[in-house]
């Protein structure tokens, strides 16, 4: 049976090169970058060299990144690092209702601190209202907290306009761009960008590392308490074979930007294309344009999410759904709810995200699955057999 791996949104695989590139940091360069004689040192010098890699992709300087635990580390980071820092100017944070839940559930835990927070609202398509947005700041308002890219409808936010209003207000602005690093154009000092949280794992790289950009001179404290790793920032010592996977990743990203987005874009497109021209009764979900180049999602009426992925498995294709049925929840994804779906359609909701190993074949063979798969479904659904003709 073909395999088809479709869940690039929830991680990738590794590239051959990242491994490579790891390997020689857990067997021959073992040393602790903090130990001053050569050996250590060597070790050291891949943290620095992954550095400049990664401050490549965003164009920041080296010195402004800073290596984490993942994406979720970094997102905690900004959010309470700010927030504690600046607690003389204020306690407001501006957010929105479809971020990831490693920004939602620290705004909430600090809501219970004594916190105030703004979540958002995003129109039909996932987009943040500008004017909205400027509304919202208030004399005690210290964070913008938006993501670059929706994980999972895609769409990708007006960053450069949110980073002119932080700006104008002076209020930081992070974003999370876990999804975004890649795949999109990222320029953080063209952006106005002060803080941003990426992930090893999301662009082929390991899992259990990150970054988060911290622009010079902000003001931030620490999450981690410890030695002075990451000039007294991060305390740890280094995943020294992560952050070489890392920025190994990052130097691959760079070098194929066009190339990718080029690849991914035809390969999107002509899924959206496809299952909107063979299936009836569909929605496209997220902003048609102003979308992640590897993202597609769809709502099927009359059928269920959970049941979708369990087929579609057994066609040996790994995909996700906005239904919340394995989460214990009975409420479907937040960011479906937030972008106005009735609850029904929410549930039929089925998300496949690309990476540069998916091929036109895998995109056929899925379709044709997926058309198979929807038909028994709805011939198997109360609802699709009531429904009004
Ligand atoms: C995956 C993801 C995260 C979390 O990153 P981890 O490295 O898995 O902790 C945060 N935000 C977004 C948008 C993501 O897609």
């Amino acid at each position: 049976m073909r395999k088809v791996y479709f869940d690039n949104a929830a991680t990738t695989r590794v590239k051959d090169e990242v491994i490579e590139e790891m390997q020689k940091y857990y067997s021959e360069l073992y040393g602790n970058p903090s130990s001053i004689y050569n050996f250590g040192q060597l070790a050291k010098k891949a943290v620095e060299n992954s550095r400049v890699k990664v401050a490549r992709l965003l164009n920041s300087n080296p010195d402004e990144i800073y290596f984490t635990g993942g994406g979720s580390e970094a997102d905690n980071w900004a959010i309470k690092g700010i927030l504690s820092a600046n607690e003389k100017k204020g306690n407001h944070i501006i957010t929105t209702k479809i971020e990831h839940h490693a920004i939602l559930h620290t705004c909430e835990y600090l809501e219970k601190k004594g916190a105030e927070v703004t979540y958002l609202d995003v129109d039909e398509n996932g987009l943040v209202d500008i004017k909205q947005l400027e509304e919202s700041i208030k004399d005690n308002t210290v964070l913008i907290s938006i993501m670059f890219a929706n994980n999972e409808i895609g769409t990708v936010q007006p960053i450069k306009e949110i980073g002119e209003i932080a700006k104008k207000h002076d209020i930081y602005f992070h974003t999370d761009a876990v999804q975004a690093v890649g795949n999109e154009v990222i320029d953080v000092k063209d952006m106005n960008i002060d803080l941003l949280s990426l992930s090893a794992h999301k662009i082929h790289g390991p899992k259990g590392v990150g970054a988060l950009y911290i622009k010079k001179g902000t003001r931030i404290h620490n999450l981690i308490h410890g030695g002075a790793q990451e000039k007294n920032k991060r305390a740890g010592t280094e995943n020294v074979p992560g952050i070489a996977g890392l920025g190994k990743a990052a130097d691959i990203a760079y070098n194929n930007f066009d190339q990718k987005r080029e690849k991914l874009i035809k390969l999107r497109d002509r899924l959206i294309e496809k299952i909107d021209k063979e299936i009836p009764e569909c929605q496209l979900n997220g902003h048609r344009e102003k979308r992640l180049p590897g993202n597609v999602n769809f709502s099927f009426k009359y059928i269920e999410g959970e049941s979708l992925l369990l087929y579609l498995d057994m066609e040996g294709i790994s995909a996700s759904s906005g239904s919340a049925c394995t989460s214990g929840s009975l409420d479907p994804s937040h960011v479906l709810m937030s972008i106005g779906l009735p609850h029904e359609i929410a549930h039929g909701s089925l998300r496949l995200s690309l990476s540069d190993y998916n091929t036109e074949e895998d995109v056929d063979y899925t379709v044709e699955k997926l058309i198979n798969v929807v038909k028994r479904l709805r011939q198997m659904s109360p609802l699709y057999s009531k429904r009004e003709e």
